[in-house]
């Protein structure tokens, strides 16, 4: 099978459990995303891939061969750290060629290459210049064409972007995606930042305390989270306790809603996006996926409207735009709308 695959793998620090038991599959060609609050165990996961740390248990596979004990420079990856490493004493075409020259790639190659990738990563004619003389931005785009190279099957960035400020960051996260889907290679990215994740990621890997929540594609994750720490890690949920009551129906404090892929019976957790929430004047609609509230606040925010709701002794939040505005104010009774595709049960975190 090609792409990356892990067997069970567990990384242990002495008594501490970083990663547990993880088994996974990564196709060839996609672009993953390690994404988790700091300390789940992202980077020791990517480390492992690297072979810049050993597995306690487990295997990787790359392509069906076994690389779980190859060391690192025999697994022809490439590897961008945060720090970027480059050599700031070299120039730019210097520090590209440098893991070439290693291996004994000629000359006329040599230069050639440099050419290739400064072109790629849309630096040309920058072969001379001092990394010490680079902005933030281009030494990113260096420390990336030098990870290519050698024109690794693997892809592999810790934090890549972490350094940048927020306007080249988002711009550098589309520059990847694109590097990425021009090149084909299977990329894997860590990264704390969920915004960056859902730009660039065909796959993302939720973590958290060294477990992988949820693995599937960003919209996939947004809108159908399995458990209630991908539901509130990933943009903002509201998370509403149920119960499944004999006759199938989703009891909640203050009434009943609607939802799909009910469990026979049983307490629930229910995510509802607050986008997906509708509010309307009055308290009289009392309907199924329906509950009455009472505002507690609204806060515009020009783009949009928040609106901070009480129902049956829970907070509960709605966006809306500025054109769908109800007329309401704090204080005042609503109707509290949850469309049933909107209502997604959540499985145990
Ligand atoms: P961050 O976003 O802060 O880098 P992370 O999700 O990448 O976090 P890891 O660096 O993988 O997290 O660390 C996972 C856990 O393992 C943390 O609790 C960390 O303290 C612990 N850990 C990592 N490396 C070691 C080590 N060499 N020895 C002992 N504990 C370690």
């Amino acid at each position: 099978m090609s792409g990356l695959v892990f067997e069970s793998i567990v990384k242990k620090f002495g008594e501490f459990t970083a990663v547990h038991e993880t088994s996974l599959t990564i196709p060839q060609g996609k672009f993953v995303c390690l994404l988790g609050p700091s300390g789940c165990g992202k980077t020791t996961l990517l480390r492992m891939i690297a072979g810049l740390e050993a597995a306690t248990a487990g295997r990787i596979l790359l392509d069906g061969d076994d690389v779980t004990r190859i060391p690192t420079h025999k697994r022809d990856f490439g590897m961008v750290f945060q720090n970027l490493a480059l050599f700031p004493h070299l120039t730019v075409g210097e520090n590209i060629v440098y893991p070439l020259r290693i291996r004994g790639v000629s000359k006329a190659d040599c230069l050639a290459a440099v050419k290739r990738l400064l072109d790629l990563v849309q630096l040309p004619d920058m072969a001379g210049r001092p990394v010490s003389k680079l902005s933030g931005g281009q030494k990113q785009r260096v420390a990336i064409a030098r990870a290519l190279a050698l024109e690794p099957k693997l892809f592999l960035l810790d934090e890549p972007l972490s350094a940048l400020d927020a306007k080249l960051r988002e711009s550098m996260q589309i520059e990847l995606k694109q590097l990425q889907q021009k090149l084909g290679i299977t990329t894997i990215v860590v990264t704390h930042d969920q915004r960056e994740a859902m730009t660039m990621a065909d796959l993302v890997v939720v973590m958290s305390q060294g477990k992988v929540h949820q693995v599937a594609p960003p919209v996939e994750i947004y809108r159908k989270p399995k458990d209630a720490f991908v539901a509130d890690f990933i943009g903002s949920t509201n998370l509403i306790s149920g119960r499944i009551s004999g006759s199938g129906k989703l009891a909640v404090a203050g009434g009943t809603l609607l939802a799909d892929d009910l469990p026979a019976t049983g307490d629930v957790t229910v995510s509802v996006r607050p986008e997906n929430i509708r509010v309307t004047a009055g308290s009289g609609d009392n309907t199924p996926g329906c509950l009455a509230g009472e505002v507690s606040y609204i806060r515009d925010l020009g783009a949009s409207i928040e609106m901070y709701l009480s129902v049956a002794g829970q907070q509960i939040t709605a966006i809306t735009t500025p054109s769908d505005r109800p007329d309401i104010a704090a204080g005042d009774a609503v109707s509290v709308h949850f469309p049933k595709d909107a209502c997604v049960v959540l499985g145990d975190a």
